[in-house]
């Protein structure tokens, strides 16, 4: 950054590279994470170094502009952040009394639907096993009949157990970034000039987004495996594919024709906005993907793609959502998806319960679906049924309001929300 003509001087330059340690140290921390040893020396390390990033900031208050203000909100917020708590008790206890207690422990999480789910811990196998050689092992002797099942790895410490340890540090990180971020803003200093690290994503622009770095959420991948249990294969981690890309917006405008106008206020506003454009892109190609879109308040965070190729890698692409809810902090969602229909039969609505899902019968219909949730209750949905001509063109109908936009796709992110809720109570 430094041959950047716009790059200016660092106005914190001790806090600043303390910060991109520990975004390095981060990534050290996922890299042993196999080894005990080397993640408890690493662990150590880190937390007395993210702690440190305010320390050294609060030593140079004197010429930072607006330190009172800012770095108030900032107290004020970790106060009731169970994460930046948890970072000074545990600097204190490793720096005076002992170590921290950590657990490793494997998690196998049984999905049997959208809404069963088991959870089991195991301390039998020892943290040097890799993922693979566990997962072999657990589906020998474990393996449940139907569903999913996923294998994952999980560093907690004693004091925080339900934080696995590279979330809450990559928590925390990110907490300090949107600190330092302002603090730069404040010195109306953007871009500062202070050297990036070998790692490529350690540089030194700060992100005042709130949302933890990709490179962070993207790590943690190999920590866990999915196996389709009824197929008896492992299921390729599913995830989100397409950012948010102005160029490739132009371009499909191009080809679907003038969207139309999105509402800026937020999921629940948009469903109809949503509806019009999938509509128009249904009738000129014939299909329709899953695409979902993440919200914090009114601002579109994030969108992207969603791949899975049966019911159970479904189920999982849409519980990987859930986690980037939580690692993303966002608190509504939005999903455009093909689906398929069925009005219920009479005597499903005496009894007012669904004996078969709409893909198992033979009267289904095809259907275009929008539908939008918020962390704070609110849903919206809209249908489109799709009807295809004799060369087999689809004609979507005018769309009508669902009686029910709580679908079960959305069940992996309202139990999110709902754990987010009961923590920060
Ligand atoms: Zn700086
Ligand atoms: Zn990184």
């Amino acid at each position: 950054m430094t041959s950047d003509d716009a790059a200016q001087p660092c106005p914190m330059p001790n806090a600043h590279r303390r910060l991109m340690d520990c975004h390095a140290q981060w990534h050290r921390l996922h890299e042993v994470y196999f080894d005990p040893h080397e993640f408890r020396l690493t662990m150590n390390s880190l937390v007395q170094n993210l702690r440190n990033v305010t320390w050294l900031l609060q030593k140079q208050k004197a010429q930072l502009v607006g330190f009172d203000e800012w770095y108030l909100r900032f107290q004020q917020s970790s106060g009731s952040n169970e994460i930046m708590r948890w970072i000074v008790k545990s600097r204190n206890r490793i720096t005076k009394e002992a170590d921290l207690e950590l657990l490793s422990e494997l998690q196998v999480v049984w999905h049997q639907d959208w809404l069963q789910r088991t959870i089991g811990t195991s301390s039998k196998y020892p943290p040097r096993m890799s993922i693979r050689e566990i997962t072999n092992d657990v589906m020998r002797r474990y393996r449940p009949p139907f569903g999913t099942m996923t294998v994952r790895r999980r560093w907690v410490d004693k004091a925080l157990p339900a934080w696995e340890l590279l979330d809450a540090t990559s928590e925390a990180y990110t907490r300090l970034e949107e600190l330092l971020a302002e603090g730069h803003s404040a010195a109306a200093v953007p871009m500062c000039d202070l050297e990036a690290h070998d790692r490529e994503c350690v540089t030194s622009s700060l992100r005042a987004s709130g949302t933890r770095p990709h490179c962070m959420v993207d790590a943690k991948d190999d920590l866990e495996a999915h196996f389709d249990l009824v197929e008896g294969v492992e299921i390729e981690s599913t995830s989100l594919v397409i950012e948010r890309d102005e160029e490739l917006i132009a371009k499909s405008v191009e080809r679907y024709g003038s969207r139309a106008e999105i509402p800026t206020s937020g999921p629940i506003d948009a469903v109809p906005g949503f509806m019009a454009n999938a509509r128009q892109l249904m009738e000129t190609d014939g299909e329709h993907g899953t695409f979902v879109f993440l919200y914090r308040g009114d601002a579109l965070i994030k969108m992207g793609g969603l791949l899975f190729y049966n019911q159970n890698s479904k189920i999982l692409a849409f519980e990987k959502l859930a986690s980037q809810v939580k690692a993303m902090n966002a608190d509504g969602v939005l999903v455009i998806a093909e689906s398929w229909f069925a009005r219920p039969t009479k005597k499903e609505e005496e009894l007012g319960t669904v004996f078969f899902p709409a893909r198992d019968r033979l009267d289904r219909m095809e259907a275009l679906t929008v539908y939008a949730a918020t962390r704070d209750g609110k849903t919206a949905g809209q249908i489109s049924l799709v009807t295809r001509d004799a060369s087999g063109r689809a004609i979507c109908a005018e769309p009508d309001d669902m009686d029910d936009a709580v679908v079960n796709t959305l069940a992996p992110i309202l139990r999110i929300w709902a754990e987010m809720d009961s923590s920060t109570n």
